[in-house]
């Protein structure tokens, strides 16, 4: 049975030591950290550093709390994410929520280079074939995988699988383009937009949103590039009126997360990455959308395992717990059931872990260690 250590997001008395800083400074000394990483060995610190205006990423002082104890056992950390956007600007956007060289106390970098094609083709599984993998992370030696959890467009519920699956391998390929990097999985399926004329309003909001850029409106009828489209989703997630579908295999995607997940894991020896899951500021959809809603649930806390199932699992059990946040898109929701994560996507997610589980990943079977 596999340890996850938790830290609630409540405080019980006012001093440091019952922050979520200093929850955070006793998760880590908990877990033992030299029982992980060597002294002077390069651990990278993974998280996704979110979009301008996607402010609810895990916060810099955390971040800063894993670097200074990674410090602490004489290893050198460095905090990375892959590329979102292309050159400098990406890193302009993690300067904007906070995350920096000076407030993480550490290099940050990006891990598949300043265009996102730095990466190197690795062995994924029956679905994605291989995946291109971040160079820096294919090449570091160990890592923290720190995920800010949350829902997910197309994922539904997004934890350290997925931070790992999209955001461990590389935006796209020096030859082969988006089709190589994260963009693989998103194709499964290869649905095709469907516009359904009747009830469009003509808002735009789809074509503001795409982040390639490939839908245009022309005499109000909508087109877009089926070849340079990534089949992200987002337009059919801002439209308003339902007006645009994309036709997928959630399945298979779900299963494909699995395996570039385990493709980025296959790079690491054993014992050399561990994961933090932070339960805080929970919004229904991707850090990488261009806003980030309020909260759904209430902030639960921090998990830290050094098994990847086992942490996703706990983390799913307890968001299943919480009530929806009042005023939030949980609480508007008609007919809810008892899966909060599935009544906001729709998605079948649980099917992440299940696949991770058969692919050898870990175990669903934990033990929960409140400090
Ligand atoms: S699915 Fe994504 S890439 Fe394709 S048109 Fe919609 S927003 Fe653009
Ligand atoms: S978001 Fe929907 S309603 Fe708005 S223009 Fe696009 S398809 Fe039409």
């Amino acid at each position: 049975m596999s340890k996850v250590y938790f830290a609630s997001a409540r405080i019980k008395k006012w001093k440091y030591a019952d922050s979520m800083p200093g929850k955070l400074e006793r998760l880590l000394k908990e877990v033992n950290l030299s029982a992980y990483f060597d002294k002077d060995e390069w651990i990278a610190v993974k998280t996704h550093f979110g979009s301008e205006g996607a402010h609810r990423v895990v916060r810099p002082v955390f971040l800063r709390k894993v670097v200074d104890a990674l410090k602490g056992i004489d290893a050198k950390p460095f905090v990375t994410d892959t590329v979102r956007i292309k050159g400098l600007d990406y890193l302009e956007v993690a300067n904007q929520n906070g995350i920096n060289s000076l407030s993480v106390g550490a290099p940050v970098v990006l891990g598949d280079g300043l265009y996102g094609n730095d990466n190197i083709m690795v062995k994924a599984g029956e679905i994605l074939g291989e995946i291109a993998v971040a160079s820096l992370i294919y090449d570091v030696p160990a890592m923290v995988v720190c995920s800010h959890v949350k829902g997910h467009i197309q994922a539904g519920y997004a934890g350290a699988i997925k931070n790992l699956a999209m955001g461990g391998v590389s935006s796209g390929h020096r030859h082969c383009g988006w089709k190589c990097g994260r963009g693989a999985m998103h194709s499964i399926g290869e649905g095709r937009l469907i516009w359904d004329e009747e009830k469009c309003e003509l808002c735009l909001q789809c074509e503001e949103i795409c982040p390639l850029k490939v839908i245009k409106f022309e005499n109000e009828m909508f087109g877009y590039s089926e070849d340079d489209c990534w089949r992200c989703g987002r337009c059919t997630r801002v439209c308003p009126e339902g007006a645009l579908m994309l036709p997928g295999d959630d399945e298979r995607f779900m299963k494909a997360l699995a395996e570039a997940a385990k493709a980025v894991l296959s790079t690491f020896k054993p014992n050399k990455v561990i994961y933090i899951n932070f339960l805080t500021e929970i919004q229904p959809e991707c850090d990488c959308m261009p806003a980030a809603d309020v909260p759904v649930i209430q902030d639960q806390g921090i998990l830290v395992s050094d098994d990847i199932i086992a942490i996703e699992q706990a983390t799913i059990d307890m968001l299943l717990k919480a009530k929806p946040l009042p005023q939030s898109a949980a609480d508007e929701i008609e007919e809810k059931t008892d899966d909060i994560l599935f009544d906001l996507t729709k998605r079948p997610y649980r099917i992440q872990i299940e696949e991770a589980g058969r692919l050898g990943l870990g175990s669903r079977d934990y033990e929960l260690i409140e400090i």
